[in-house]
């Protein structure tokens, strides 16, 4: 049996024999426009009789080495027979001629591929024919210089302007504005003139034969599928290159007959807004791309009403029947020739994050979808659109074609930010906050003592680090827009400006940067502000909160940033990184004592002086999170990151030796040698802290049980300001975490030191606290013993940081400046594991530590609170894993109550395979 190339719009049928039912492989086998003209025609809309050419064909004429079978050919003439049959009109014939249009259409729609011919069929015989018929010369003489000007340039190449600057011409000479005003004889010397460019240009002549203008048409959309502008978008979107693309052939029904005729497009709901209104434009007495060429003004959808009342009546009933069928916004092309409406396209419509959320909310509101598909529809970079400010569309392509992106980095923290340049967090804070100017810092990475650069700038921009480097935290934490590890930035301080390839930009000059997608810009681009208290979202993510079974809770360190993370939605502070709070300058100096201290009285003076800090920090979070846990973890970082840097310490030194050289009186010299002193004491103790390895050091638990007073003060703090709160009403549950255990030796014995001090300060209050006491677990072998370690915890928390870190021996500060970007080009690794859990390592270790942890204790709380948290890909593979709930950035929440939904529907609600 002869394959089947050609389809009619009525075989959709047969089209589905051959694919086995799936609409999706007939999308592939007829494209997608081929397969909706098909779809419309079944459900008996009004859709000009047509047929496909299929994908195969396109992919059997490609493989070919270009040459057009006979038997696609003449499948092709059969289905062109069958239509002059129901147009009652015969291809060619000079009386009664039939007309038809050519499309390209594949399975995505897609740039690049070749643009529709019309009027094929035209000639100067059945040109005359037409005239006969329709006893008007201007509309076909219109339609046959179109014919030849888009042969002219959609299937030979040639430059539009030859044949637009000829119009132009005859535009001037007759003193008239538009196309609309040419005369018939007009029109007729247009198309004499554009046989003779075509012959010109294309060194041969128009093709008269309209069997031979069919046949060029077909194989020039198939050759199309291998243009340079279409590989390259498939290239870039993913789309394999051998799906190959469909041709359509349809019959021609024509817009411009006249002022009862019309051609226009329009989506069934606003795409903008989402708003159920339709949106469109349409041009009386037009035809084809008129309308979107912008040649001319359109009118109005709503126009229509009034212009053509019953046509409009029609349109809008199918308006509606198409969302019904398709359960989506559609975007549809109509042509209505002399009162009767045809439909010639319907697609997806194309939509902003706010219009996707509201036609989602609606549809299901409507009866039209489930609240699940709702859900389903959602992607998380929708949700996260709500959350921060971003470049307007145009602003950021018109920059990128003026040259304005300077480079590209790490997208850490998403959002668009403009601002100018401030090179450190003092002139960031003082320009932001004494001169009002929006500023964005710039330094090769930041450290806790830039914090308050950071807090006041609009963004981040760093030539160093990682995903998990500090300005990365710190800027997500606070919902900043940041762009780091840029290694294209140099930042010249002595000249006090940065230079990217060869721009200069001082500071204090403006830049815009995109945290979203990584990039840098220079100069101030647009930005629009999207609003989360949009009621739309507001309702899709307390439906997505029906779905999903994983809690989702936030990492937050201060009350604001709890107060926006329970805005958002969060059910628990998964981390509370109480070293946070040491860095603020008020706590510096005791930290640095306690550091400094020689003897356990003047240690314990430093401690005495940081409760009250603590306390307070503490019974604000509990305030915020009344009636949810909140996860507190004791104290985790090398003690030497709160001491001044080495490098920097060295030249205050000498710098004090130089000034004491030069000191003009005795007071002098012993206040200098009184300040040398004390940078000496701190230098040598700095150097006694100093480790080869101090990520691998003296930190996280090993910390706590080296210095006990330490985990004292900080459970202290705890649990007198729960007692505190609890005494104003609030509902307290604080969970106290400790970080980087690797032996369940070293929990026992942190737990019998905080134990005591708790139960001490619960007897001196004379209350009770409910709390729990849990472990972090991010190393390797905390994973490997879960079983034992649950015998001390009541809860585990995965640190996916170091956990990744420890597991690929790799440094989480060095790795993604270096050679991890080179891993992930040349695919030794699929995904950054610092942003994506890497599912068969790490994944594994957690799979292990949830299995014995829970063997130990049935029902153990297993949350994560690494930076993966937020990741929707490790949020999936967190619910797959049985995982209690998920903690990130306030600012991911929205999001991450998004995707665990998704992970929750994976199965059902949207109809997707569940990942294997
Ligand atoms: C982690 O390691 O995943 C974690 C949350 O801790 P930190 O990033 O503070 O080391
Ligand atoms: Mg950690």
């Amino acid at each position: 049996m002869t394959k089947k190339w050609v389809y009619l719009f009525n075989e959709v049928d047969l089209a589905e024999k051959h694919v086995q039912g799936n609409w999706e492989a007939v999308r592939g086998l007829l494209g997608g426009k081929g397969a909706n003209l098909a779809e419309m025609a079944r459900i008996g809309l009004p859709v000009p009789p047509g047929f496909t050419v299929t994908t195969e064909a396109c992919n059997a004429y490609l493989a070919s080495e270009r040459v057009f079978s006979e038997e696609i050919w003449d499948q092709e003439i059969q289905a062109l027979r069958i239509i002059e049959k129901e147009a009652g009109k015969r291809f060619g014939d000079a009386k009664n001629p039939l007309l038809v249009s050519c499309r390209s259409g594949a399975k995505f729609s897609m740039p690049g591929m070749m643009d529709t011919v019309l009027n094929i069929g035209l000639n100067d015989d059945t040109a005359q024919g037409m005239i006969a018929l329709t006893g008007d010369e201007r509309f076909v003489y219109d339609a046959y210089r179109r014919l030849i000007q888009m042969y002219g340039s959609v299937v030979m190449g040639l430059p539009d302007e030859y044949f637009e600057n000829i119009i132009t011409r005859y535009r001037e000479k007759a003193g008239v504005e538009s196309d609309a005003q040419l005369t018939a004889a007009d029109w007729k010397s247009i198309t004499q003139e554009f046989k003779t460019t075509f012959r010109r240009h294309a060194s041969r002549e128009f093709p008269a034969d309209p069997y031979e203008q069919l046949i060029l048409a077909t194989e020039a959309v198939f050759k199309s599928w291998n243009g340079k502008r279409a590989v390259d978008y498939r290239n870039a979107a993913g789309i394999p290159h051998t799906l190959g693309t469909a041709v359509n052939i349809v019959t021609m029904v024509f817009g411009n007959m006249g002022d009862t005729s019309a051609t226009g497009v329009a989506m069934t709901r606003n795409g903008s807004t989402g708003e159920k209104t339709i949106e469109g434009d349409y041009l009386i007495n037009a035809q084809g791309e008129d309308v979107v060429a912008g040649i001319r003004l359109t009118k109005d959808i709503s126009q229509l009403k009034h212009d053509m009342p019953k046509a409009y009546e029609e349109f809008e009933a199918i308006a509606a029947l198409l969302e019904k069928h398709y359960r989506e916004m559609q975007d549809v092309e109509f042509t209505i020739e002399k009162g009767k409406l045809w439909m010639l396209q319907t697609r997806d419509g194309k939509r902003t994050a706010q219009a996707a959320v509201r036609i989602a909310v609606d549809m299901a509101e409507e009866g039209l979808i489930t609240k699940e598909e709702a859900v389903w529809r959602m992607t998380p970079e929708q949700v996260d659109f709500f959350l921060h400010p971003q470049f307007s569309h145009e602003a950021a392509s018109a920059a990128k074609k003026s040259g304005g992106l300077l480079a590209t980095g790490l997208n850490v923290s998403p959002g668009a930010a403009i601002g100018v340049v401030a090179l450190n967090a003092d002139l960031a804070e003082a320009w932001a906050k004494k001169e009002n100017k929006k500023v964005i810092m710039v330094r090769p990475e930041t450290k806790p003592d830039d914090v308050h650069g950071m807090l006041a700038a609009e963004g981040i921009i760093t030539s160093r680090g990682g995903r998990t480097s500090h300005a990365a935290l710190v800027a997500r934490q606070f919902g900043k827009p940041a762009v780091v590890g840029v290694s294209a930035l140099k930042i010249s301080m002595g000249k006090r400006q940065i230079e990217v390839n060869d721009t200069i930009i001082k500071e204090g000059d403006w830049v815009s940067i995109d945290g979203t997608l990584g990039e840098i810009y220079s100069g101030k681009l647009d930005t629009t502000i999207p609003d989360i208290k949009d009621p739309w979202l507001e309702k899709l993510l307390a439906w997505a909160d029906e779905f999903r079974r994983l809690g989702v809770w936030a990492n937050a360190d201060y009350p604001v940033d709890a107060q926006r993370a329970r805005d958002y939605g969060a059910e628990g502070i998964g981390l509370c990184r109480s070293e946070h709070m040491f860095f603020e300058p008020d706590r510096l100096p005791h930290v640095q004592k306690m550091i400094m201290a020689d003897l356990p009285i003047e240690r314990q003076d430093a401690l005495d002086a940081l409760l009250p800090f603590q306390r307070e920090d503490f019974a604000g979070l509990f305030r915020v999170m009344h009636g949810l846990p909140v996860i507190i973890r004791l104290l985790d970082p090398p003690l030497h990151e709160f001491l001044p840097n080495h490098v920097e310490l060295m030249h205050e030194l000498s710098d004090l030796k130089i000034r004491i050289q030069h000191a003009g009186d005795l007071q002098q010299i012993d206040t200098l040698i009184e300040q040398i002193k004390q940078k000496e004491s701190i230098l040598r103790r700095l150097e006694s802290l100093q480790e080869a390895n101090p990520m691998l050091g003296l930190r996280g638990v090993r910390l706590g049980i080296h210095v006990p007073e330490l985990t004292k003060m900080q459970v202290r703090a705890i649990f007198e300001a729960a007692c505190m709160v609890a005494n104003e009403g609030v509902d307290v549950h604080p969970e106290i975490m400790i970080p980087l255990t690797s032996h369940v030796n070293e929990l026992a014995r942190q737990r019998s030191v905080l134990e005591k001090e708790a139960l001490l300060v619960m007897k001196e209050k004379n209350m009770e606290i409910d709390y729990k006491f849990g472990t972090m677990i991010e190393i390797p072998r905390a994973a490997l013993t879960a079983d034992r370690i649950a015998e001390h915890a009541s809860f585990f928390s995965f640190g996916t940081n170091d956990l990744t870190q420890t597991t690929f021996g790799i440094s989480r500060d060095d790795a993604e400046a270096g050679f991890m970007i080179e891993y992930m080009e040349s695919g030794i690794l699929p995904d950054n594991p610092f942003a994506t859990i890497d599912k068969d390592g790490v994944g594994e270790l957690m799979r292990i530590a949830v299995e014995k942890g829970r063997k130990t204790k049935a029902g153990l709380e297993c949350g994560i609170c690494g930076e993966h948290g937020g990741d929707p890909q490790s949020i999936l593979l967190c619910h797959q894993l049985g995982l209690t709930y998920v903690s990130c950035s306030p600012f991911r929440v929205p999001i991450a109550r998004l995707a665990a939904a998704h992970a929750a529907l994976r199965k059902t609600g949207g109809g997707a395979p569940e990942e294997s």
